[in-house]
């Protein structure tokens, strides 16, 4: 007998045929990369299309019929659409869970000073990140601050024409001797990621005129005062849109597409979908970059309080047993990225075991580091159920590891949704540069995903 190789090397491309309504997609998932820089950004547009298409506030439906159409959103920074189906709902529901908080740099409680002229504002950076990359390159500031007396402004700066952008200096190559003898890891201080704000003077004399013309300003256009960064949530993030990238347009680059990349494959796989045969569920967490932490992420239980809702809806009276017989006998996929395989990094990767871009979608049984901690190591079973309903949708897919095995690793919250003993497994696209402010992904890929998520929802069983 003869051994024959594990697959012959399909490409996405060659089986893509991109429809008419894929073309628009790729345009709307621009528009989303290019406004929905911030977890509430991000939702505020997937709330928005969901609303257009007939998703209702959960407090304001009456019953969780064929068809019924609900969302909820999680302290405007997370949230869950579902659609009603045939099956009742303790029988178990797809879902497929995404998130949508990126690595950034957030401002501190107490971040404006003034030193020799220069005012800054102080950060604290979120998630994983490469801090030299954050150097000398334009940023937008986005959030909210919430005044003392609970008023919400809501600033972004910096995307528009016409807007100052804001950068943190970077040092002169010409001194950088002590610099360039330092570990990669330890060149910057997180100290030193200090955004530049201004240095025009009030009028007078005294101390401090700087910082005292931009308290003025943000008092003027916004109406904050000092103390009120003390109740902000304002993030640094790359400024500008995102856009095609190669000379064939093949790729697009982009911050954040970790993970809205998989966020807009979800919407996009559930937009279409009207009476289903199982409860089909969207959901879009936070924190997931700093370990899904807070009452906006993963580990927080707004899931299972939310099937606990409709299970009451669909029974009439709450059923504690019904809820978590829903839930074990649900089916998830946790849609987030992988590291894809970059030939100028080739060393880092395990070649067998990993994500190309224009492959198709990716599948990883598990993820985790040192071993396979922390992770939800998906069942042989659900995985061989997942590749026919893949197969069978005619989805150019593969499999993958992040990297080699003593190289690192990361997790998803795939093993936050494994709690509930329902099955998962992770499956999302592989990201060039990921974390980067700009990351690269592949058009084909995207495609492959949004179908292949949409497979997975409707596939009966
Ligand atoms: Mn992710
Ligand atoms: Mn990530």
């Amino acid at each position: 007998m003869i051994l024959v190789g594990f697959k012959k090397v399909k490409l996405a491309w060659d089986e893509l045929g991109m429809s008419e309504q894929e073309d628009q997609a790729m345009i709307e998932y621009l528009s989303f990369l290019s406004k929905g820089k911030t977890e509430r950004e991000s939702w505020q547009i997937i709330e928005g299309w969901a609303h257009q298409s007939g998703f209702i506030p959960l407090d304001k439906v009456d019953n969780f019929k064929l068809g019924q159409r609900v969302r909820l959103a999680v302290r405007g920074k997370a949230g869950i659409l579902a659609i009603a189906g045939l099956r009742p709902l303790n029988e178990g529901f797809r879902l497929i869970a995404s998130h949508i908080d990126a690595p950034r740099l957030d401002i501190k409680q107490r971040p404006l000073y003034e030193e020799e002229g220069l005012a800054f504002l102080k950060t604290h950076y979120y998630g994983g990140i490469k801090k030299y990359q954050w150097m000398a390159l334009p940023l937008a500031l986005h959030g909210v601050v919430i005044l003392r007396d609970g008023h919400k402004a809501e600033i972004v700066i910096g995307e528009d024409e016409e807007d100052p952008i804001f950068t943190i200096s970077d040092l002169l190559p010409h001194l950088s001797k002590d610099q360039y003898n330092k570990k990669l890891r330890e060149a910057i201080a997180g100290e030193g990621l200090n955004l530049l704000l201004g240095h025009n003077p009030s009028p007078g004399e005294g101390d401090e005129r700087v910082k005292s013309a931009i308290l003025l300003f943000l008092k003027d256009k916004y109406g904050i005062e000092e103390d009120d960064f003390v109740s902000a949530e304002l993030e640094v993030v790359p400024a500008g849109k995102a856009r095609y990238a190669g000379l064939d347009r093949s790729f697009i680059a982009g911050y954040g597409q970790d993970d809205r990349i998989c966020s807009f494959a979800a919407w996009k796989a559930i937009e279409e979908i009207k009476q289903p045969e199982w409860t089909t569920i969207v959901l879009f967490a936070d924190k997931e970059e700093i370990g899904s932490d807070s009452n906006t992420g993963m580990k927080a239980r707004f899931l299972e309080n939310f099937i606990a809702e409709l299970i009451t809806l669909q029974n009439g009276n709450y059923d504690g047993l019904m809820v978590r017989r829903s839930l074990a006998r649900a089916k998830a996929l946790s849609a987030d990225v992988t590291g894809g395989y970059d030939p100028n990094y080739a060393d880092v990767m395990d070649k067998r075991n990993s994500a190309f871009l224009g492959r198709g979608l990716v599948i990883s049984k598990y993820t985790g580091s040192g071993g396979k901690y922390g992770t939800s190591d998906a069942n042989p079973e659900f995985v061989s159920e997942v590749r026919r309903i893949f197969d069978n949708a005619k989805i150019s897919w593969q499999t993958a590891e992040l990297g080699k095995v003593d190289q690192g690793g990361g997790g998803t919250i795939a093993q936050y949704m494994a709690i509930y003993g329902m099955e998962v497994l992770d499956c999302g696209v592989g990201i060039l540069s990921m974390h980067a402010p700009w990351e690269i992904s592949s058009i084909a890929d995207l495609v492959m995903m949004i179908r292949g998520y949409h497979a997975f929802l409707k596939y009966q069983s």
